[in-house]
């Protein structure tokens, strides 16, 4: 931790040294227009920005445990993935939202293997909300065939969002699937008409 705060402590320092970064950061008080909502895992070697190379402002983020899209239900109670996504969509009016996957996923994982969750109810409760029961056999340590069949399963969930619904059938939308090997860094994009995960 006391590197983080080392780094932190010096941040503005580094900003303020350097005459593009300066401008750069000034620029972000001016208000955001990201161009993408990305919906991706909380796991920690998931970093979106260094895989797209998105800069400050460019990327809305949503971060779940197994980047699970909750299923959109009518008079729901409050919802931060739900609140999340109707801004990024209704008010940034984002044109792309990734629902981003990655290999080695331990919560897709759990579930494709049927780990015992019974030390982690939070964690068994969300992902048995959130995770397809019938994910294909998937014994490797990457996980691949189980998360990329969670992704599509997570893009259908989003249309069932009326934000979301709307802007597509506006075309103002579009919606893409990846799939992130954190051992490679290679990414795979879900191309409907093969139904498959391709090279970008
Ligand atoms: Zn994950």
């Amino acid at each position: 931790m006391q590197t983080f705060i080392d780094h932190a402590r010096n941040f503005r320092d580094r900003i303020a040294d350097h005459h593009q970064a300066r401008e750069e950061f000034a620029r972000l008080a001016t208000g955001q227009s990201p161009l993408a909502l990305f919906i991706t895992c909380s796991d920690s070697r998931v970093i979106p920005a260094l895989f797209t190379g998105a800069r400050p402002g460019e990327l809305f983020e949503l971060r779940t445990a197994g980047n699970a899209v909750p299923q959109y239900r009518d008079g729901q109670g409050p919802s931060s993935e739900a609140a999340t996504i109707e801004y990024a969509v209704r008010v940034l009016g984002v044109r792309d939202i990734v629902v981003c996957g990655h290999s080695h996923c331990g919560a897709v994982g759990a579930m494709a293997r049927g780990d015992d969750l019974a030390g982690v109810p939070s964690v068994r409760d969300w992902l048995t909300e959130q995770v397809d029961d019938e994910l294909p056999d998937d014994d490797g340590p990457e996980v691949t065939a189980a998360v990329q069949r969670h992704v599509r399963a997570q893009l259908e969930r989003l249309r069932g969002y009326p934000c979301v619904r709307e802007r597509l059938a506006e075309r103002r939308l579009r919606l893409h699937g990846w799939f992130y090997e954190i051992h490679t860094g290679l990414v795979l994009a879900h191309r409907p008409s093969a139904d498959a995960f391709l090279p970008l």
